[in-house]
This record gives C-alpha cells, sequence and structure tokens, in this order.
C-alpha cells in the first residue's frame, strides 16, 4: 500500500507514522524522538477525529477562529493543540495556554507579549522561534544572523519556555532540495545552544512538512508538521 492508493485517514496515517519510523531507524535515530503534527487547517473535527483513532496525539491549527470550535468539539480526545500559523499580537492573549507549543514566533516584540500574556495566566508558555532560513523576503520568521545576535535578550522572558526552531523553507521540486535548508535549521541550533542563554533550550526542530518530511527526519527534527499526506488536498 502506499499513499496514492491509500483510501482512509487511518491508512494514510499509518503509512506516514511507519515512514517516519522507519527512516528515524535508518539514520540512527530513537524514533520515540520524532512527534507528528498533524497539520488540520480546513480538515473538519469529525476527520481529525478518525485521525485521533487512528493514532494522531497533536493537531497543529494555523488559525484561532478556525481552532477554537474544532478544540472545543475534540475536548475528550487524547489530543494536544499546536499553534503553526502566523500569529497577531492581539490574538496572543487567546492562543496563551489553549496550546502546548507555540511554533511562530517570529519577532522580539510578539515573544514579549507572549511572555506577558502568559505571566497574567501564572503558567510558562512553550514556544518555538521561527526562522527564515532561505532569506525569502515574502516569509516571517527571524533571520539566522538576527537571531544570533538578539538570542540573549530571550533569557529575560522568564513565563516563556524556548524549546527550539522552527522553519518552513521555500516550496521544492525535489525533497532532497529542501535538506539544506533543514541542515542550516539544525546548525542554528547547535550554535545558540552553545551560548547557554540560562532557561533556553535548543532540543525541538519543527521541520519538513508532507513533501519532505523524511528527509527532515534524516536532519534531526524532532517535531514534522504533516497535512495533505494524512488528510488529503485542502482544495478536493
Ligand atoms: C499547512 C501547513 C503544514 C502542512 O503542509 P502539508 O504540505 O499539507 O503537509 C505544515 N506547516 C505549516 C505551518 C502549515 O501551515
Amino acid at each position: 500500500m502506499d499513499v496514492r492508493t491509500a483510501d482512509s485517514i487511518a491508512d494514510r496515517l499509518r503509512i506516514v507514522m511507519d515512514r517516519i519510523r522507519q527512516t528515524a531507524l535508518a539514520v540512527g535515530r530513537d524514533p520515540n524522538g520524532i512527534r507528528l503534527v498533524g497539520a488540520t487547517k480546513k480538515v473538519s473535527a469529525e476527520r481529525v477525529r478518525e485521525a485521533v483513532a487512528a493514532g494522531l496525539r497533536v493537531a497543529g491549527e494555523n488559525r484561532l477562529q478556525e481552532a477554537i470550535p474544532k478544540i472545543q468539539a475534540l475536548r475528550d480526545e487524547p489530543l494536544r493543540w499546536h499553534f503553526i500559523g502566523h500569529l497577531q499580537r492581539r490574538k496572543v492573549r487567546d492562543v496563551v495556554a489553549r496550546f502546548e507549543v507555540i511554533h511562530s514566533v517570529d519577532t522580539l516584540e510578539l515573544a514579549s507579549e507572549i511572555d506577558r500574556r502568559a505571566q497574567a495566566a501564572a503558567i510558562r508558555q512553550d514556544v518555538l522561534l521561527e526562522v527564515n532560513v532561505a532569506g525569502e523576503s515574502t516569509k516571517a520568521g527571524f533571520s539566522p544572523h538576527q537571531l544570533e545576535e538578539q538570542f540573549a535578550q530571550f533569557s529575560g522572558l522568564t513565563h516563556l519556555r524556548i524549546r527550539g526552531l522552527m522553519t518552513i523553507p521555500p516550496p521544492v521540486d525535489d525533497p532532497e532540495q529542501a535538506r539544506i535548508h533543514f541542515r542550516t535549521l539544525r546548525e542554528l541550533a547547535g550554535r545558540l545552544s552553545a551560548l547557554a542563554v540560562p532557561e533556553v533550550a535548543m532540543t525541538e526542530l519543527s521541520m519538513g512538512m508532507s513533501s519532505d518530511y523524511e528527509v527532515a527526519v534524516e536532519e534531526g527534527a524532532t517535531l514534522v508538521r504533516v497535512g495533505t499526506a494524512i488528510f488529503g488536498r485542502r482544495d478536493a
């Protein structure tokens, strides 16, 4: 069975989970060190429920308005929610505490706002810093250089728990072309980690989507965000 002929969400999910596992083992990684985040934008709560029944444990949503009713509808399921889309400052209050991890912190100002709201909610919010690895002018995210310069300032944000980095590389025809970008992210995480900023960890790398998650796993991804390969085409 392969992705083209698998016709249920459960079948496709099993294929993706199996490929993650096989790829991890092939490069000597522990498959348990990789979490699959189902990218559920435009996917109904009922279809997400099918995926949970087949073993999905983390869902990633891009938009707060779309996520809120789904989180409510699926509140009895063993499912955690991650925020993976661009986050506007005025939405921060409603995102903090509702999502286990925010993958898309792309400015120091946004980080400060999350810190402020997390403090008000008396929690520490897990976040990842989004990096624009290829320097695309249309894309959000810190440049690697900027992040290295600003990095020490994050340690003052005591209600954030920075866990690592996230990237969305430019679209490519061949998954191999994404490898350099995943490697860039991993190497940046290594340099940031060496700065030994207190309270900041660089253990998570959120990278890889439907077209290139296996390459991402080979390059060290700990979170892969996969939508189409599980739920089918969003415009279908
Ligand atoms: C939609 C989305 C994904 C998943 O993309 P697919 O190509 O459908 O797997 C991953 N990350 C983010 C941030 C997304 O918006």
